[in-house]
């Protein structure tokens, strides 16, 4: 048995793999092509894959663990494979899978959870923990806490943010990123690798090198990425997966820079800057207070006259001027609409205040 990979000590960490077995040729294919590649630190495949639509393909089962086995052999590189109940975990760790991974579908469903915790229990393998479909930071948090309450130490789990799901599209994503979620897990546990699954956020080959590098920038550890040999004919997931070869593309492209450095200037630099913006946030929310107070001021007004707080229009037309402006801004439309809302929602909480209390 290889010793227990340490995915926390070498950044970036890759695992990389098809999404799901498919045969042992499929499978020896990848490995040998990702063992080619040389970047490859750990392989993966959806051996039990719990589809969203009934009739899609499943994985090849059981059997095609010993094909990892196999592949593993031939190459020296571990494996890992993804858990949805206790009899995955016992076949699994049965057959002497590196690391096993709790996916995303399971991850929102605490009595699945908690059987996986519990068959877990005194193995010492790594265990993924995909972030839950649903963007909910303490449902993520629930799985790592019922995970380490069953006796899985807390040193072998590890984050992968592989985005939420949404219902729809979101700007272009399959399963858009909230990185700030992923941020908050990060310091509750600060301790605990995070990787980042690129192709369950993108869904699609052509975005997978910019959120890759994009989590590379946010200090994860590595990453989580399909990679079949013949991506456009795989059984699953064909949009998103990428050949060895180009993954070895892909991971030449990203920089990983480093958290910090030694270099003179760097610390002094940085702090000017930090101070700038620890000085312009405080006058923004000097600004917004000003601003709330003058819509309190407009409470009365619309009170003494009877009038209703929302005024559609108006409102439409302070949104559409603003982002009118957004190029010269240098900002988003989309952002400029979220602040405003939530700013608008503010103002109208001021008023509302105003109007229903005896002043
Ligand atoms: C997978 O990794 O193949 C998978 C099913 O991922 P998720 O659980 O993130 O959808
Ligand atoms: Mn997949």
């Amino acid at each position: 048995m290889p010793e227990i990979p340490d995915i926390r000590g070498r950044r970036p960490y890759i695992i990389a793999g098809p999404c799901s077995a498919e045969s042992e040729q499929q499978l020896l294919d990848a490995y040998t092509g990702l063992a080619a590649a040389g970047r490859v630190d750990m392989v993966r495949a959806g051996v039990w894959k719990p589809r969203t639509n009934p009739g899609s393909f499943e994985g090849a089962g059981a059997q095609a663990l010993e094909w990892l086995r196999r592949g593993r052999e031939l190459t020296g590189i571990p494996f890992g494979v993804e858990v949805a109940n206790a009899a995955h975990v016992r076949a699994a760790l049965g057959a002497g899978a590196d690391m096993v991974w709790i996916g995303a579908r399971t991850s929102v469903s605490p009595f699945s959870v908690q059987e996986i915790a519990e068959a877990l229990a005194g193995a010492d393998v790594p265990v993924l923990v995909k972030n839950p479909m649903i963007a909910d930071v303490d449902m993520w948090d629930g799985t790592v806490r019922r995970l380490v309450a069953a006796g899985v130490p807390q040193d072998n789990l590890v984050l992968v943010h592989r985005g939420f799901s949404r219902g729809g599209s979101g700007e272009g994503f399959r399963n858009p990123p909230v990185w700030h979620i992923a941020l908050e897990m990060k310091r509750r546990y600060p301790d605990m690798a995070m990787l980042c699954d690129p192709s369950h956020i993108c869904g699609r080959r052509e975005t997978l090198a910019e959120v890759s590098q994009k989590a590379a920038d946010l200090y994860y550890d590595g990453l989580m990425i399909e990679s079949h040999c013949d991506p456009d004919a795989a059984l699953s997931d064909a949009r998103q997966q990428i050949t060895p070869s180009a993954l070895s593309a892909l991971l030449d492209s990203l920089v990983w820079r480093e958290a910090g450095t030694e270099n003179s200037g760097f610390a002094e630099k940085l702090e000017k800057c930090r101070s700038e913006i620890d000085r312009i946030d405080s006058e923004i929310f000097a600004l917004l207070a000003r601003r709330m107070g003058i819509a309190e001021e407009i409470g009365h007004i619309k009170k003494d006259n009877n009038v209703t707080i929302l005024q559609d229009r108006r409102w439409q037309e302070i949104t559409e001027r603003i982002v009118a402006r957004a190029g010269e801004l240098n900002l988003s439309p989309a952002f400029i609409r979220e602040v405003l809302d939530a700013i608008h929602l503010e103002s109208i909480n001021h008023q509302n205040r105003v109007m229903n209390n005896r002043e």
